[in-house]
């Protein structure tokens, strides 16, 4: 591992200019990375102990610290009484061990579990732009079949931003001047267009401060993750589906989708085709096959073009009481 300066952040107030540095939350995915040498910052600026640690209800919305862990936040009262389809996400994620230090802002932030951004032998335009992409052509199944690219076609690994996605969830932003942002969730993350090595839309030393929730999210959610084990290990396909049904017709339908592109994808096409409308288990197909009009497949992960509106169909049809497949 390259040397590197540590220093400790006391609060958002207190943040300074870091060239060339990057934020430390749970270290469970920058660390590997500098291990490898794939992420060589000279600054690490320790932020877990910023203050940042806090779930707290303002103005009805919930405002959650970037240094909340993983199991604190899926643990939380509130969060599993109001906004279950996060707790379920979270819950589905990683370890224990592994949540008890994952940051929610560090969540958000982890990088692409592609093998060969991994691999420091192979092409990949993500870790060494211009280098090419192996996946391309290699062993692709776990890669994206919606907003690729021919220069990636790697997927966000995040189950956690899959539920926030659907919650209408927003990032709270600092820079070192004091300027702050909100930021959608749904607009955080990037597609890889020609730029892949470029993962989100935060500047060099952008930290985020809080996640903000919605306060009135809709009654029904649900998360599913498709994974080849039963734990520790990152979604094939997953979804996080929330609505409410008044006078028999759904409302506030937000389908978030993971597993299937560079970032966590909300499905707006199969939402307008279904807001308004009765339950319909004919219906969920025909918005699903809206949604994947785009999608393409790299061969060994063609599949998820199918399974993938499976899942959210299976999912509508559960949460709208017209039973399981
Ligand atoms: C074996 C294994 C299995 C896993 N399985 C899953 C899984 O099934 N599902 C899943 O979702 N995840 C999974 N993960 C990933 C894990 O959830 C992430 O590593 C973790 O959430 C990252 O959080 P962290 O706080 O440790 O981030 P760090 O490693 O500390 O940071 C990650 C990135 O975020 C940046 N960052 C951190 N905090 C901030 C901030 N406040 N502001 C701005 N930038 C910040 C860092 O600079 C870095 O670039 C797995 C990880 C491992 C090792
Ligand atoms: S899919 Fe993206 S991350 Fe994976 S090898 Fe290709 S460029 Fe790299």
């Amino acid at each position: 591992m390259k040397p590197f300066e540590y220093s400790r952040l006391e609060s958002p107030q207190h943040l300074a200019t870091i060239a060339n540095g990057r934020f430390l939350g749970g270290g469970t995915n920058l660390i590997d990375l500098m291990k490898h040498q794939i992420e060589t910052p000279d600054m690490l600026v320790d932020v877990t102990r910023a203050g940042m640690d806090r779930i707290e209800e303002r103005d009805g919305a919930v405002v959650i610290g970037s240094q909340v862990s993983n199991t604190n936040l899926a643990a939380d009262p509130l969060i599993r009484s109001r906004y279950s389809v996060l707790s379920s996400a979270l819950l589905s994620g990683a370890t224990q061990q592994l949540r008890n230090k994952a940051t929610t802002g560090g969540n958000l932030l982890q990088r692409t579990r592609c093998q060969y951004f991994y691999d420091t032998t192979r092409a990949c335009n993500k870790r060494e732009p211009g280098s090419g992409c192996d996946a391309l052509n290699g062993l692709n199944r776990f890669h994206a079949i919606l907003g690729a690219s021919e220069h990636c076609i790697a997927v966000h690994p995040s189950d956690m931003a899959v539920a926030m996605v659907a919650l209408d969830a927003v990032v709270h932003t600092r820079n070192a001047d004091g300027a702050e942002r909100r930021i959608p969730v749904a607009d955080l993350h990037r597609l890889p267009g020609d730029r892949p090595d470029l993962d989100h839309v935060l500047e060099d030393g952008e930290l985020i401060v809080a996640v903000e929730l919605p306060g009135t999210p809709p009654r029904r959610q649900a998360y599913r993750k498709v994974r080849d084990r039963a734990s520790y290990a990152f979604a094939v396909v997953s979804a996080a589906v929330v609505l409410d049904i008044d006078d028999g017709e759904m409302r506030n339908l937000r389908i978030g989708l993971g597993g299937v592109a560079h970032k966590p994808w909300r499905a707006t096409r199969a939402e307008a085709a279904l807001e308004g409308k009765a339950p319909d288990a004919a219906l969920f197909m025909q918005a699903m096959k809206r949604e994947m009009a785009d999608a393409s497949g790299y061969g060994h992960n063609d599949f998820k073009m199918a399974l993938a509106p499976r899942v959210v169909v299976s999912m509508l049809k559960e949460l709208t009481g017209l039973g399981e497949n």
